[in-house]
């Protein structure tokens, strides 16, 4: 067993990373069994998720969406905030129940939460009807994990860095809508995040690799791509080219390709040439997430961030400035340890300027073995759930007052799929990412409508599709 260790992770900068053709290995053994897979946290798990479930499908496995039915089930996890680890703690317990009665289920659990070493001792030590452990810089190898499974239980999780994989067979969630894979891993290290810890340093994709993938995306009718990292405008400053996110960008919209998204950006790397890409190619969504985390340089500079306030809003007016109609929303963290009243209201001030579109927004915490969490923490939750409170109460009445104003609008929109605000509607997306209700749009998912906007709350549009009479 190979478990992380923080100090170490910190030291591998310099690892090699090679570019491995994927194993994709085939088998029939479990064919009429039927996989369940639980997804924790972000877009990066949901979309490792689809390389999971590719891998469980060439072993000849089907998915049930029934726990009760499984004979494998895998948690992907997530270990951004705790309380994602009670969450996976929790379905174990339930599990544990389950296997009572069905003693040979396969339990595997992987993604980011086994990569904290307490987290993988604790499997070994308290659950012990797991199965399989393995984490996120090996999940290539869980079809071979899986084909060794014994009853013994199983814990592979490596501290170095995985290496780059290609051609990787996924089920992808949607025929219309496809996450790419542009890079691995983070190098920024802002104090508070585990992510340098749990996926590593920041290994790129080759950009020929990029586009190829976008191309075959394109060609079996996927209409929009969202290129996807943890600080995606950082892509290529870890390989020996001269091509960058902006560079990539663009390449990437010459595809043709109905719609090209990305996140997420990091102020740092948002560069000029990023911003003319985006504003240059029509095929390139106006719009940008863009965390903010704290209003106040000072806990910015806690927070490893890299940027002050002023910096942050001068980079937010040029995005304005340049890109027509974009959109931003943006990411804040409140009660980070040391925030005082006056930083609080730094942030709400960043807030009254840049008027986003929409937040996340999160109380701090801790994650341990960050540099953050030995900052002593002496802010009562009390007050961290009023700041919190005042936040969402600002963002989302500039969340509505931007959605009003499309009210008498025709968007573009993509359809997804069937709405859960009833029956007769489906949802979509605008360019700019808003959320749409559609009426009399049944039979258009998969497909781009223009759609006129009846009503507008803070979360979502409602709309209705635009019929055009035949002559
Ligand atoms: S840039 Fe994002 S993923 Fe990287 S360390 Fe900072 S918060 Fe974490």
């Amino acid at each position: 067993m190979n478990l992380p260790n923080m100090q170490e992770a910190r030291l591998r900068t310099d690892a090699l990373v090679e570019v491995i053709e994927a194993k994709n290995i085939k088998s029939d053994r479990f064919k009429n069994k039927k996989y369940f897979i639980r997804t924790y946290g972000c877009q990066m798990n949901v979309h490792d998720s689809e390389e999971i479930k590719g891998i469980l499908e060439n072993l000849g496995f089907k998915e049930t969406l029934e726990v009760q039915d499984a004979d494998l089930v895998v948690l992907n996890t997530c270990a951004i905030r705790e309380n994602a680890h009670d969450k996976v703690f929790g379905f174990l317990g339930r599990l544990k129940h389950l296997k009572k009665d069905k003693p040979d289920l396969i339990i595997c659990v992987g993604g980011c939460m086994p990569q904290e070493e307490s987290v993988a001792n604790l499997l070994k030590e308290k659950y012990p009807f797991v199965n399989i452990v393995f984490g996120t810089h090996n999940i290539n190898d869980l079809g071979t994990l899986i084909l060794e499974e014994s009853k013994k239980q199983l814990i592979e999780v490596y501290s170095i860095e995985g290496n780059v994989y290609e051609h990787m067979d996924y089920v992808r969630d949607s025929k219309f809508t496809a996450w790419v894979n542009i890079m691995y891993g983070c190098d920024k290290f802002c104090t508070y995040c585990i992510v340098p810890f749990t996926r590593g340093k920041q290994r790129s994709r080759k950009m020929a690799e990029i586009i190829k993938e976008v191309e075959k995306l394109k060609e079996e009718g996927y209409l929009e791509v969202t290129l996807l990292g943890q600080n995606v405008n950082a892509y290529g400053k870890d390989l020996d080219s001269d091509y960058d996110f902006a560079t990539l960008l663009e390449n990437v919209a010459k595809t043709g390709i109905k719609r090209v998204r990305f996140v997420t950006s990091h102020p740092w790397d948002f560069t000029d040439e990023m911003i003319n890409v985006i504003a240059g190619f029509e095929n390139i969504m106006p719009y940008i997430h863009l965390p903010l985390q704290s209003g106040s340089s000072k806990i910015l500079k806690l927070m490893g961030r890299r940027y002050t306030q002023e910096e942050y809003i001068a980079l937010y007016n040029k995005i304005k400035s340049k890109i027509k109609n974009v959109s931003i929303t943006t990411d804040i963290i409140v009660g980070f340890p040391n925030e005082t009243d006056e930083d609080f209201a730094e942030t709400l001030k960043v807030v009254n300027e840049c008027k986003f579109d929409g937040a996340f927004t999160f109380i701090y915490s801790p994650r341990e073995g960050t540099p953050a969490s030995k900052i002593k923490d002496t802010i009562p939750l009390e007050v961290k759930e009023q700041r919190l409170y005042k936040l969402n109460e600002l963002i989302n009445s500039y969340s509505l007052e931007h959605n009003k104003k499309y009210i008498g609008k025709t968007e573009e929109v993509l359809v997804l799929g069937p709405s859960e605000k009833g029956e007769d509607k489906v949802y979509g997306y605008t360019k700019t990412m808003k959320l749409v209700n559609v009426s009399n749009a049944k039979d258009d998912i998969g497909k781009l409508i223009l759609v006129y906007i009846t009503d507008a709350k803070s979360f979502s549009l409602d709309g209705e599709k635009v019929i055009f009479a035949k002559n």
